[in-house]
């Protein structure tokens, strides 16, 4: 079978990197992100690590997410809670004090329950999710007519990763958000919400950066929401420089099905697009692209961590490997795979999908 080997102390370097850089002195404001599966690696898995570092907040996508690991974090974010059609699962959220829901629309303050508590998301320019910030006096009435309680307000900075002055206006458009959010408490006799707006390369920066010292400590944000980081990546662009060491904790490893002593010139594979430049041992391995690894077709070229070349195209269901070894590891480290497609190492991981055995190391 294949699997994904988590490095456990990868994992508790990352943090101790992470809390060190964003949040020394406080390291309760260090959240992690555990949407989809956390990014591929395992819900259930990274959570127990979280939980072993102590770490208070996470964050998830759905209901289901939220209650698989509710009793492993004192405060728990749903992200998307409208996107499963699940009522009986969003009963059971309701009934969970550490379980909050993310309010992007002022018309799902009109579906949720009396005492349901929420974080609200505003739009503070990535002109995303959330609502708009001169709606904000009409949410907190809803809120209050409503009776929910109010547990969070917060954004998502959507230019952490670029060079530029884009991340600095938005944080000043949500500093006035939350200028605005504590009058509103005050008049409405609320008590202060939570604030946040930042995920790993936001947070790192604004660290990184004399320009945002808030002397308020009622206005600086609360909690930092770190996704990425915690899994191993930045993805920020270089320029940005920012100063810190972390370690991808996940690899995936594959076995051998079978194996074939083949001829130079032979062809492998659909439409036979690999074709061999001299005798080898080929053998299959049981990965493909129906467990989420992504399909490499012809004219890409990528190797195993040992060093052998995996066979294009990948099929659904395995792949083919010119090398005889039972077992392989395809990558410690996704960026390679990432460039081969163009993409984001996000979107590789994300990708894996959740029946891939893990393995904790
Ligand atoms: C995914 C996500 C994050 C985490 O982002 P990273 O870049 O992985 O740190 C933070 N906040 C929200 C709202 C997200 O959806």
């Amino acid at each position: 079978m294949p699997f994904l080997q988590i490095n456990s102390h990868h994992f508790f370097a990352n943090y101790q990197a992470l809390r060190q850089k964003i949040a020394p002195n406080n390291p309760e404001k260090l959240a992690i992100v555990l949407k989809d599966n956390a990014y591929g690696h395992g819900l259930k898995e990274i959570a127990q690590l979280a939980n072993n570092v102590k770490i208070p907040s996470a964050f998830v996508k759905n209901t289901k997410e939220a209650l698989e690991i509710h009793s492993l974090f004192q405060h728990i974010t749903i992200l998307y809670p409208q996107t499963l059609p699940d009522e009986a699962l969003l009963k059971e959220c309701l009934e969970k004090p550490n379980l909050y829901f993310a309010v992007a629309n002022l018309d799902f303050l009109n579906l949720l329950p009396k005492g349901a508590k929420i974080e609200l998301k505003v739009n503070s320019g990535m002109n995303r999710n959330g609502i708009c910030p001169t709606d904000l006096p009409l949410a907190f009435e809803k809120i209050v007519q409503n009776q929910l309680e109010l547990v969070g307000i917060f954004t998502h900075n959507g230019f952490g990763d670029d060079l530029g002055s884009e991340f600095f206006t938005q944080q000043d458009n949500f500093l006035q958000i939350k200028k605005e959010s504590l009058k509103l408490c005050e008049n409405f006799h609320l008590s202060k919400p939570r604030f946040h707006s930042l995920s790993t390369s936001g947070a790192l920066r604004i660290k990184n950066s004399p320009k945002n010292q808030l002397d308020s400590p009622e206005l600086s944000d609360d909690l930092y929401r770190i996704g990425i980081g915690f899994y191993g990546y930045l993805c920020a662009d270089l320029i940005l420089e920012i100063p810190i060491r972390l370690q991808p904790i996940a690899s995936l490893w594959v076995n051998k099905i079978s194996s074939l002593s083949l001829k130079k010139s032979q062809r492998i594979g659909y439409s036979g697009v690999s074709k061999l430049d001299r005798d080898a041992i080929v053998s299959t391995y049981d990965i493909g692209y129906g467990d989420g690894l992504f399909r490499l077709r012809e004219g890409m070229e990528l190797c195993t961590k040992e060093g052998f070349k995996i066979l294009p195209r990948v099929s659904m269901d395995c792949l083919s490997i010119q090398s005889h070894h039972q077992c392989l590891c395809l990558f410690d480290n996704v960026w390679e795979w990432a460039k081969a497609f163009n993409t984001i190492p996000y979107e590789i991981l994300s990708h894996l999908k959740p029946h891939i055995p893990k393995q904790i190391l």
